[in-house]
């Protein structure tokens, strides 16, 4: 099966497709309608946000056969060369995998040659600021004596690592972070015209796992399509994404609006026996503390038809407005200082702890028994009430405990609570790399970035790990950071990785998933065809079975 990766068939093609932007694409519109052309731009932004999108774009633009314009045709030779990505006179280089770029100076010193089949020369260097000092040496001269047939478009993540004496020869612009609901939009509109069915929610979950970048929340919806064999559900994209059923978030805070320490402390244990990972529930309860103080401020701000608008409503009576504040501030601090807890748990249950012994000055609610705004150390000295039963599959809301249980010896402190998942810290490896990419508890991109590595090879707690080409994305060092550290979670202690991009053999987690995925939906196709009931159906009745709507029993 020829499957194109949603990124690369979606990424636009003319400025009217970008997504958001919108003050870069009309300003460089403006230049083009009329003529007013700079010889050098800096695009700046995070990645993922449509830098070097943009930079073709313009690149056709420059070089369209119809002439210099804001609307290339995309038909003419230079327009569908440039999107096939072979013009000859559009040169893509990539700063960050040729560092230092050698023959930098060999490729500018051929600038002063006229374009051989375009109108212009066109330098588009992605990363520039990882160029060496000599490379941005020569690019300079080229800067500041341009010949009127080269255009320089430069891309960045990191702006102020450019010297200053090339960002002064350049026209800026800044790329803006995609916000979730801009990004939310264009998923709808890819899914659509791919007649993908999907739920709304799981969309505004997969944009806000992407954190602003368009490229990213297209990847994640590759894998949610993959996940969910052919459909999008916000289900599967919470356990895709290792993001948080609400109902666990709703009973946190409704515990901690009865200041019931005990409810609170038997919920994060549901979580945590559940292995969800406490980095995405801390992310998710600050967002939906945000939506609580939303809730009490500018209530029109919530969306009519947000399926959990009367419960949000609820919570926003139930809290001070300064409670609220409070908890969302607590709330970012146990995620920052999550890395440094004992371990996940602990650093998740020390936050809640802290939003229940804590409360804002005059005027706030107070807790019970707690002193007011003193962080001493387990204010509220209860004992951890009776483990819950194991729960099943579909019952987030746990149950508040009594809180006098006299007639019952006192439980043991929660400190010394048995820890089913604690990292076995003598932990070996037999090479089962998808087996111990199961065992993570992460989400998101470094958790796509997990599934997509083969490992080549594993040798004094090192493991060398190869990514395709086409997740070379799934690289970043931030992504790379959250799976070296979830993997030292599981090891209990530090393990080195290398990422590397280059061929694989095809033994990814993710490949292994998807082919037992369609395995198992090409059993369940094959069991719903051989059924008796719906042959009758087929044969008498002319129906037809749409496949897509089949789905296999877990
Ligand atoms: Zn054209």
């Amino acid at each position: 099966m020829s499957y194109q990766v949603l990124a690369r068939k979606w990424r636009p093609k003319t400025f009217a497709e970008v997504v958001g932007q919108g003050h870069v694409v009309q300003a460089l519109s403006n230049a083009l309608e009329h003529g007013r052309l700079h010889h050098a731009y800096l695009l700046t932004g995070t990645r993922g946000v449509g830098k070097t999108t943009l930079a073709r774009i313009l690149a056709k633009s420059l070089n369209c056969e119809t002439g210099v314009t804001a609307t290339p045709c995309g038909e003419c030779t230079a327009c569908r060369e440039i999107d096939a990505g072979r013009f000859v006179d559009l040169l893509e280089l990539d700063a960050a995998s040729n560092t230092g770029v050698d023959n930098m100076r060999e490729i500018l010193d051929n600038a002063q040659y006229a374009p051989t089949a375009g109108r212009y020369k066109v330098y588009l260097i992605d990363e520039v600021h990882m160029l060496s000092k000599s490379a941005f040496n020569s690019m300079l001269k080229t800067l500041e004596e341009p010949p009127a047939h080269v255009k320089f478009i430069l891309a960045t993540t990191d702006p102020q690592k450019v010297p200053i004496t090339v960002l002064s020869r350049c026209l800026q612009f800044n790329l803006k972070h995609l916000p979730p609901v801009e990004i939310a939009g264009q998923l709808k509109n890819v899914l659509e015209r791919e007649g993908i069915p999907f739920e709304v929610p799981a969309l505004n979950l997969v944009a806000r796992a992407a954190q602003g970048s368009m490229r990213d929340a297209l990847s994640l919806l590759d894998q949610a399509i993959a996940y969910g064999g052919g459909k999008v559900e916000e289900a599967q994209v919470r356990g895709m994404l290792g993001s948080i059923d609400q109902g666990y978030l709703f009973a946190l805070l409704e515990a901690l609006s009865r200041k019931d320490g005990p409810a609170l402390l038997a919920t994060a244990e549901e979580m945590e026996g559940r292995g969800l990972a406490f980095d995405a529930a801390l992310q998710e309860l600050g967002v939906l503390l945000h939506q609580v103080a939303l809730a009490q401020t500018v209530p029109q701000a919530l969306p009519d038809d947000l399926p959990e608008r009367a419960r949000l409503l609820e919570l926003a009576q139930a809290f001070g407005a300064e409670d609220v504040q409070l908890y969302y501030q607590i709330a970012l601090h146990g995620r920052r200082d999550l890395p440094l807890a004992p371990d996940e748990y602990a650093g998740f249950t020390m936050t809640l702890l802290r939003m229940l012994a804590f409360a804002p000055g005059e005027g706030g609610a107070m807790p019970l028994s707690a002193p007011r705004a003193n962080p001493g150390p387990a204010a509220e000295r209860r004992p951890m009430p009776p483990r819950p039963a194991p729960v099943a599959e579909s019952s987030p809301a746990p149950v508040a405990e009594p809180r006098s249980q006299a007639a019952e010896p006192p439980p043991p402190p929660c400190q010394e609570a048995p820890r089913p998942a604690a990292p076995a810290s003598a932990m070996g490896f037999d090479g089962d790399w998808p087996a111990l990419v199961e065992r993570l508890k992460i989400g998101g991109m470094a958790k796509m970035l997990a599934q997509h590595c083969e490992l080549r090879s594993y040798e004094n707690d090192a493991f060398d790990l190869c990514v395709p080409e086409e997740h070379r994305h799934l690289t970043d060092p931030s992504f790379q950071a959250k799976l070296k550290a979830s993997v030292d979670d599981l090891f209990g202690r530090s393990m080195r990785l290398n990422v590397s991009v280059g061929a694989i053999t095809g033994m990814t987690p993710a490949a292994i998933q998807g082919e037992e995925r369609r395995k198992k939906q090409e059993e369940a196709i094959a069991a719903i065809e051989q059924d008796p009931f719906v042959r009758e159906l087929v044969e008498t009745m002319d129906a037809r079975i749409i496949e897509s709507t089949i789905k296999p029993v877990q």
